[in-house]
């Protein structure tokens, strides 16, 4: 049965999309994918004679009436995003629209840049006793925010924070942020993770906004925020690697 195959391209580097994102595309008669952010490396992959198309110029009108008139001549489709599709990847409405047309689909997941700049900032972003959980969020742009998901009431956790699509409004991050979190909680942002041209800015939350506004960057990054970047803070190892504790696999 052909159908409409939602693919993590992964964050930019083309080692980093899954084994079987790259089969697809390598047997997909169409592919559509999200120009802004996805390597045209990985288009590399595609046979010659697919059809590829930048959906940054088109319209869910148009995406979806092309992915489903190939899909019901038989024919296979890829429809590229970046990271893993299921965050900030507008794949919600195009799979309502495929429902609505009758027509399958399934979704491949990819490597988020989250993940790739954790990678890079060589972090372990649940540090014991530090951080447990990781908060994925985004300031409010053209796509609103619920009111209930501010950064300044997310902050009160104080827990690790990754902040997608913000960077070009540092000070407003920050001012939010620093509603709970201390002034010296250690802050990074990633620009372009497994990208050539990749930059790392560390910093606190102190001097995050100025460090980033000296390095130029101001879109294409992720944010990072919380203790647990500071492998210093961590109070205790743990147990799963702990000589006297027993588990399941170890006795
Ligand atoms: N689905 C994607 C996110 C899409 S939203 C994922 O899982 O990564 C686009 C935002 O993601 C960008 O504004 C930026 O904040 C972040 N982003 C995407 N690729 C990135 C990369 N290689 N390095 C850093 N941030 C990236």
């Amino acid at each position: 049965m052909s159908k409409v195959y939602f693919i993590g391209a992964g964050p930019g580097d083309p080692e980093l999309i899954t084994v079987r994102g790259k089969n697809i595309i390598e047997s997909a008669d169409l592919i559509i994918y999200a120009g802004s952010l996805v390597n045209a490396e990985v288009l590399k992959y595609a046979k010659p004679s697919a059809v590829v198309h930048n959906s940054a110029k088109m319209e869910l009108r148009e995406i979806v009436g092309m992915m489903s008139a190939f899909v019901q001549v038989g024919k296979t489709v890829a429809r590229v995003h970046t990271g893993d599709p299921s965050l900030y990847g507008a794949i919600a409405e195009q799979m309502s629209e495929l429902d609505k047309a009758g027509i399958g689909y399934e979704v491949v997941p990819g490597v988020s840049s989250a993940f790739a700049a954790a990678a890079a900032l060589r972090c372990e972003l649940t540090l014991p006793e530090v951080s447990q959980t990781v908060i994925f969020t985004r300031l409010e742009g053209r796509t609103g925010v619920p009111e209930k998901e501010s950064l300044s009431s997310l902050a009160l956790h104080q827990a690790t924070m990754v902040i997608f699509l913000s960077v070009g409004s540092m000070d407003k991050v920050v001012t939010e942020l620093l509603v709970h979190y201390p002034e010296d909680t250690p802050a990074a942002v990633v620009y372009k993770a497994s990208w050539p041209e990749e930059k790392i800015i560390r910093g606190t939350l102190s001097d995050i906004e100025e460090k980033v506004k000296a390095a130029g960057v101001e879109k294409t990054a992720l944010i990072f925020i919380g203790r647990a970047l500071d492998r210093g803070s961590m109070k205790a190892y743990s147990k799963l690697y702990d000589a006297g504790f027993s588990h399941e696999f170890r006795k």
